[in-house]
């Protein structure tokens, strides 16, 4: 029986994003949703993500969005022909703004001349490139697909296929046994100039490879320091080139920020589809079933593929003003009762005052993020 979402949007969302799981094999550092496929089944996972548009947006006209996001999972998987094929079956149900923004995920080795033409033309006009290191040792013990000169090939080719906006993602905070350059690895991502880098220190996750290899005893995290320096070392070198640190992971340079996840970071409300995708419609966050075979099955059935829902309380709000606001180079505006706290934070170098009402943290205040944020959610919940 053709069961629909018990709730739906009251007002249709600008931000739409979409998971796409394919990858080649897994990451030894990935706990993200994904269907590991040589062959990527182009056709049934673009019929699956059509019929979810349809039974959640069937019945709704078609609406104007500000930003669509392919994420995953690797979507430069689909290839050429696959994303064109993507975005004919959501172009089927949304419009893009004028200056939309269309990003896609792609490893580098999927960046051809070909792929970059067909996703051109076909709408994506934003591409966030996964390099994460210019040392092919890092690359091989990642179990990445690609190796340190595919980075440099991609950049050119997305540069020829006239992709002026792209990112390129690097990890920070490898085990020390690892023998890698942060400040390298800096410096070869500031020389194919990028207008965008995203930065990420590496977590281990328990149901990962290397989560694995930690509870052998035979992986040791870098140590904090080793996280510290590195991320500082990055803000400078990246600031001093003329990048903004305009979010804790993320640098811009010419006013290119990804506006998809800012929307994120200011509480916009999103759709989100494919398996594992979130959404948040400004009071619940919804997200479907993880396993693309689980949500394959359920779309064939004209089944709903939410997992679960949750219902934001005014705790979960308070808390999520704040550490959103704290992320974000924005900042946060502040309320009487913050001030005691806040001279704290600027005489310990975690903060500045941006105005009278504002502040911002610094790269230093950024390496504490978790912790100044649920100090300041608790003084808050007082008052
Ligand atoms: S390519 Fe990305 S999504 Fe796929 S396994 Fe590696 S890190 Fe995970």
């Amino acid at each position: 029986m053709r069961r629909k979402r018990a709730v739906y949007f009251v007002v249709l969302p600008r931000h739409v994003y979409i998971h796409v799981p394919f990858c080649a094999r897994r990451c030894t550092y990935c706990d993200f949703s994904i269907a590991v496929r040589r062959v990527v089944p182009v056709e049934e996972y673009t019929t699956a993500l059509g019929r979810e548009l349809d039974l959640r947006f069937g019945d709704r006209a078609k609406w104007e969005v500000d930003t669509l996001y392919f994420g995953g999972g690797t979507p430069s998987r689909l290839g050429g022909d696959g994303v064109r094929r993507m975005l004919d079956v959501v172009l089927g149900r949304v419009d893009l703004a004028q200056n939309a923004e269309v990003t896609l995920e792609a490893n580098p080795e999927d960046v051809t001349p070909d792929a970059v033409h067909a996703w051109r033309e076909s709408g994506v006009n934003r591409l966030s490139i996964g390099a994460q290191s210019f040392h092919d040792n890092v690359l091989t013990w990642m179990h990445r697909t690609h190796d340190a000169e595919a980075i440099g090939r991609a950049v050119e080719t997305a540069r020829e296929g006239a992709f002026t906006n792209f990112s390129l993602d690097l990890i920070f905070a490898l085990p020390q046994h690892i023998a890698r350059s942060w400040e390298a690895d800096v410096e070869a991502a500031l020389e194919l100039d990028p207008p965008h880098l995203s930065l990420y220190g590496l977590t281990v996750e328990p149901r990962t490879p290397l989560g694995r290899s930690r509870a052998r005893g035979e992986l040791r995290e870098s140590p904090d320091e080793r996280y510290e320096s590195e991320f500082v070392h990055a803000h400078e070198a990246l600031t001093s080139a003329g990048f903004e640190h305009y979010e804790v992971s993320n640098f811009g340079r010419g006013g290119l920020h990804s506006r998809h996840n800012s929307a994120y970071w200011t509480g916009a409300a999103y759709a989100g589809l494919g398996p594992s995708a979130h959404e948040f419609d400004g009071r619940t966050r919804r997200w479907n079933v993880a396993a693309y075979t689980e949500w394959l099955r359920r779309l064939e059935a004209e089944q709903d593929p939410l997992d679960e829902s949750e219902d934001l309380t005014s705790d979960n709000r308070l808390a999520e003003e704040v550490y959103l606001g704290l992320r974000t180079r924005r900042g946060l505006s502040l309320i009487r009762s913050d001030e005691p706290r806040i001279r704290m934070w600027i005489d310990a170098g975690w903060a500045t005052r941006e105005s009278a009402d504002r502040v911002v943290l610094t790269p230093h205040g950024w390496l504490r993020l978790d912790a100044l944020a649920a100090d300041l959610t608790h003084v808050r919940s007082y008052y």
